[in-house]
């Protein structure tokens, strides 16, 4: 959600981009996931009494902690899907739960159709070698370990040859922007340097999915800026599916296509930034949404009106999802009310009031 020129604005496709449709075939598909830490934890899934109480009450009765419950969601090729909710809700849990980093206690996560629970020893590590790689908040790195020998870690794994190996480090260290820093030792760089090596390290294996468990919260906000922006820049030039776990509404808004909200374990909202803006779906995420300045997040789908009788309709012509900081000049500048139109279809108008209701409250 960056600012964009008038120019840009009059551009941006009236064609829904692939993330926002449904109808491509998920890379994750996460059904009826549960993972309840704690002796009877097994027995919580299949209990109609016990999988419907609280994550309190459960703890209560059985000791247990339900700690992702009965969650599903799909993550289309090419997202990013992000996660949030506040401490201890659930997500690294969850996250970690994809690739059985955690051993799930109930459902079944899908990549690319196949169950990843039913997976053998043997695939699972050809899964987390070459397919899924994650990206962790305390960096993981090997002290001893150079940068160049950090990141060609898992290829050294993978049995890759050294002279190979060399070269896609110096790729993918350049790609993070770490170049000359090859034979420096981790302690010799800065906490957002370590999690630039971090990232590289799990771009070297070229994964189609990077999953992230808040890799930037130990970062000074400043560092952490650079680092959101160097995350949505890789996107556009990798264009990896990405799972990202954040706590911080700001972050989750600038990274994600659509944004899953959790509570206690439960999935409470999906959604793009908008719809949680527009349509929040209880108080917990209203509270979430409540400094959100709005027009920076909401589309004009959101604002237009239906098309009036005596609307004059020769003014310019915007998409849908275009966002309404972004149109404001545009809208404001005409002398009519600005068309919304989607693959050629006139969904409404929005004219300088709509505009200024929601520039006003924010
Ligand atoms: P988040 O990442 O959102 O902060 P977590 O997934 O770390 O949340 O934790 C979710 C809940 O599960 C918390 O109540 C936490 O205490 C509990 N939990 C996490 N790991 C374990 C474990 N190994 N054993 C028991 N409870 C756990
Ligand atoms: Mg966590």
């Amino acid at each position: 959600m960056t600012t964009a020129t008038r120019d840009e604005i009059l551009e941006t496709p009236t064609t829904p981009t692939p993330a926002a449709g449904r109808s491509v075939d998920p890379v994750i598909s996460v059904q009826n996931l549960w993972k309840v830490f704690g002796g009877k934890g097994a027995d919580v899934p299949g209990s109609d009494e016990l999988s419907a109480l609280s994550r309190k009450e459960l703890k209560e009765r059985t000791g247990c902690v339900a700690a992702v419950c009965d969650l599903s969601f799909d993550v289309a090729p090419g997202e990013v899907f992000v996660v949030m909710g506040l401490s201890g809700s659930g997500k690294s849990t969850l996250v970690r739960c994809l690739t059985r980093l955690i051993e799930p206690t109930a459902g079944q996560v899908l990549f690319k159709g196949d169950d990843i629970l039913q997976a053998n020893e043997r695939s699972l590590r050809e899964l987390r070698r070459h397919s899924i790689a994650m990206v962790f908040q305390h960096f993981g790195l090997l002290p001893h370990r150079r940068v160049a020998d950090n990141v060609s870690y898992g290829l050294e794994i993978r049995g890759t040859g050294k002279k190979e190996r060399a070269q896609r480090a110096a790729e993918v260290i350049d790609l993070v922007g770490l170049s000359g820093y090859e034979n420096s030792f981790p302690d010799q760089l800065s906490g957002g340097m370590q999690q630039r090596v971090g990232l590289a390290r799990a771009l070297a294996g070229d994964p189609e999915v990077l999953l992230f468990d808040e890799p930037f919260s130990a970062l000074d906000p400043l560092i952490r800026r650079d680092m959101q922006n160097e995350v949505i820049r890789l996107h556009h030039e990798v264009g990896k599916t990405m799972v990202f776990i954040t706590h911080d509404l700001s972050e989750a808004l600038k990274l994600g296509d659509r944004i899953l909200i959790m509570r206690d374990g439960r999935l409470v909202q999906i959604g793009t930034g908008a719809d949680l803006v527009g349509a929040p779906a209880d108080d917990y995420v209203r509270d979430f949404v409540r400094e959100v300045p709005r027009s920076h997040v909401l589309t004009l789908r959101w604002i237009m009106r239906p098309v009036h009788a005596d609307d004059v309709l020769d003014g310019p012509e915007l998409g849908p999802e275009v966002v309404v900081r972004d149109a404001v000049r545009v809208v404001l500048e005409a002398e009519r009310p600005i068309k919304v139109v989607e693959g050629g279809r006139l969904l409404g108008v929005v004219g300088d009031a709509e505009i200024l209701s929601v520039v006003a409250e924010s």
